[in-house]
């Protein structure tokens, strides 16, 4: 194994934002593509909002996805726990490091001090930010607050700017001096602040590259200085572009749905989501659109990531979903419709199913469209939608009634014979194919659009054809 190490550190709440799940993918494939180790970390410092189920959720996208981690939550690995709230003692080792080595402080200032600071600072144009109050404490200062049963939170002192930071994807950032001020390592409940516990976990986790959203860029520049302060090198930090919905305003809930979850229920495929979202922001060349697993693990480089935004298009995905649902072969395909079809409440029979793949496949654009097109075929409950009963009510006289006869009558019980016959009756009545067959399919379906009617009548049988016929006719 290189020395490659990726992390993907979701604080969970569920399944997982679409925007996430790109950091997650362009990480695991920078650490597939180099022979390297992908982490999983869980950050749920903040206990009280993390259930066992946001947790269970992150792990079932990223299964979902394909996206396998080699240490992390139930694989275990040589940096466990990887459960940010299993590694508090760890976290104030490192704080007790820090302060043992002048690199951080002990902070008395009350929240209601801080709050009229910061304001004093916003009404003389400054700009808010710890103002460093007690990073010179006397010995008589700290005794003081002691006695007086002050609270003590523990500030990191962040060393003079400016700080640059050499991102992979945003190229030189730099902070200006003033913009990084000392901050919080430790509440003064003792509870480890996300900028510890990011920066000491990817110093003991051994993380080479951190690749994540770049709401965190200014956190980059912190993580470094504490991972440098406790002896370490920091790693090459990737930030991404947001993911924007059409608007240009950040992917949230108000463009519809943004969790993998939310995919997966619509009937997208994970091999369709994967290569939509590593076309979020990265390209391999100006031409090439689909890309399997194995084309994306050989071809993916943060170099080619764009620093700019990319806007999320779900026409792209879907259209990307249907070419996926051409790729997959029938038993897949069935296998796959299979949970949306029982969960439309239908008793499906496998063979049927499979047999079906053929006559529907061309007209799914997404797996949730399956009960629509098949329902026909696991149920007797059809009742003509309102256009297919329009369609009944105007059918010629006697019509449906002169299609069960033909059909009843038909010798062999093949699409071409049925095809044959139902050419017969429609010439019969003067009609062409598609006006002809048309009630026919509605009574049979109980829909006017349908896969082809020859096909799916024979996969449904005769006597079933039969008897829809003669309950409309
Ligand atoms: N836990 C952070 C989040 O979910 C990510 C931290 C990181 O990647 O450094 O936004």
């Amino acid at each position: 194994m290189s020395a490659v190490r990726c992390r993907f550190a979701p604080a969970p709440s569920g399944s997982i934002h679409v925007g996430n799940a790109r950091s997650a993918l362009f990480s695991w494939l920078y650490a597939r593509g180099r022979g390297g180790t992908f982490i999983l970390r869980i950050e749920d410092t903040d206990a009280s909002r993390v259930s066992q189920a946001a947790v269970g959720g992150v792990l079932d996208d990223l299964r979902w996805l394909g996206l396998d981690w080699d240490e992390g939550p139930e694989v275990g690995g040589p940096h466990g726990p990887y459960r940010q709230s299993e590694r508090l003692g760890i976290y104030r080792d490192a704080v007790d490091r820090l302060l043992a080595d002048g690199r951080a402080y002990r902070c008395y200032c009350t929240p209601e001090e801080l709050e009229e600071r910061r304001r004093a600072a916003l009404e003389r144009g400054e700009p808010p930010g710890y103002d460093g109050r007690c990073r010179e404490l006397t010995k008589a200062d700290v005794a003081r607050f002691e006695a007086e049963g002050r609270p003590a939170a523990v500030r990191f002192r962040m060393p003079e700017g400016p700080w640059v930071v050499e991102d992979l994807v945003k190229g030189t950032v730099r902070f200006g001096p003033g913009q990084l001020r000392d901050f919080v390592l430790l509440r003064s409940d003792g509870t480890p602040v996300f900028l510890l516990a990011v920066a000491v976990d990817d110093l003991l986790m051994g993380i080479t590259h951190v690749v994540r959203g770049d709401d965190l860029l200014a956190s980059a520049p912190r993580n470094a200085a504490v991972i440098e302060a406790l002896g370490g090198v920091p790693p090459a930090y990737a930030h991404l572009p947001l993911v924007l919905g059409p608007d240009g305003r950040p992917l949230s809930k108000r463009h519809g749905s943004t969790s993998v979850e939310a995919f997966r229920e619509q009937g997208y495929l994970p091999e369709a989501l994967v290569n939509y979202l590593a076309l979020l922001g990265w390209s391999k060349d100006d031409h090439t659109t689909f890309m399997d697993r194995e084309e994306l693990v050989a071809s993916f480089d943060l170099e080619r990531v764009s620093s700019n935004p990319a806007v999320f298009d779900v026409e792209k995905l879907t259209w990307m979903n249907t070419h996926y649902i051409q790729q997959l072969g029938d038993d897949e395909l069935a296998a796959r419709c299979l949970r949306f079809l029982t969960g439309a409440g239908l008793s499906v029979d496998p063979l049927t199913l499979r047999a079906a793949m053929p006559l529907v496949r061309e007209r799914m654009r997404t797996l949730a469209e399956a009960p629509g097109l098949l329902r026909f075929l696991f149920t007797d409950d059809v009742v003509p939608d309102e256009r297919a009963a329009t369609v009944i009510a105007k059918a010629p006289e006697g019509y449906l009634k002169a299609a069960a006869e033909a059909l009843d009558d038909l010798e062999g019980w093949d699409a071409t014979s049925i095809a044959a016959a139902l050419d017969a009756l429609a010439a019969g009545a003067g009609l062409g194919r598609t006006k002809g067959w048309q009630p026919v399919r509605a009574a049979v379906t109980g829909s006017t659009v349908s896969p082809p009617l020859p096909e799916s009548l024979e996969l449904l049988g005769r006597a079933r054809t039969v008897a829809r016929l003669r309950a409309v006719s």
